[in-house]
């Protein structure tokens, strides 16, 4: 993240050093965390999960643009910008040395390594927006998501998913935006991520980006109720 500011920094190493994919033990849930998953205004937590390809950041930009009241969490990754991503908008881009110091610092409330790189939340925004009673939503991968679960337990997980693994696939190489042997990465990945559907309290399944974006802010909206396990064709 050469050349910017860091919102807010929290500095809890010890905690940090057990987050992330590289180690199996489950996060800490600091004082902070525990008291923000639910916010003042009774908003929860919401993730958005599911494979690579399967449109969740098309569903992010439908967000953006249609309900700007919800607070859509910008991670930190150590992959290269793709054609058209900017800086501070689809992710805060680092080097490794600079993701290392995130994590020691604490400053990430979640982290993991996915196909090659690696991808993080950082944690104080997110404390914020919560505790401001702001409708926030983090779009992360599965172990993500799983260790926000553990620190986070009234967090409202949803999956995405696709209408079809061989859509999935089509998606995913249509993008033409990564070679092939991140391609096969990422599909390995993917298919971890499809069995893993039934740990999310709801599935909404990616067949028309307005009807995810309509149903994921009635989610939000009314979090309670919707955490009620289930899957929704869109
Ligand atoms: P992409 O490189 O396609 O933008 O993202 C690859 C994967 O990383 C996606 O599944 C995306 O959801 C996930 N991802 C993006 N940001 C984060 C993050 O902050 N934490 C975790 N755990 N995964 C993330």
């Amino acid at each position: 993240m050469t050349g910017t500011s860091w919102p807010g920094e929290s500095r809890v190493p010890e905690e940090a050093a057990r987050s992330g994919s590289g180690d199996s033990r489950p996060p800490a849930r600091s004082p902070e965390e525990a008291r923000a998953s639910t916010g003042p205004t009774g908003n929860r937590l919401t993730v958005l999960s599911g494979p690579s390809g399967v449109g969740k950041s098309t569903v992010v930009a439908e967000l953006r643009r249609a309900h700007p009241e919800v607070w859509l969490s910008v991670s930190v990754t150590t992959r290269k910008p793709r054609p058209g991503e900017t800086h501070g908008v689809e992710y805060f881009f680092a080097d490794g040395d600079e993701f290392d110091r995130l994590i020691a610092c604490g400053e990430l409330l979640e982290w993991a390594e996915f196909a090659g790189n690696r991808y993080g939340t950082p944690r104080t925004p997110v404390l914020e927006k919560l505790a401001a009673g702001v409708p926030t939503l983090l779009e992360i991968d599965l172990q993500g998501a799983r260790q926000v679960r553990a620190t986070m337990p009234e967090a409202l997980l949803v999956f995405l998913a696709p209408p079809s693994w061989e859509e999935l696939e089509k998606r995913l190489r249509g993008r033409g935006t990564e070679p092939e042997d991140v391609i096969a990465r990422r599909l390995a990945a993917g298919r971890v991520e499809m069995a893993a559907e039934q740990e999310f309290d709801m599935t909404l399944v990616n067949t028309s980006v307005q009807d995810v974006c309509h149903r994921l802010i009635a989610l939000m909206a009314d979090a309670p109720e919707a955490s009620r396990p289930g899957r929704s064709p869109s």
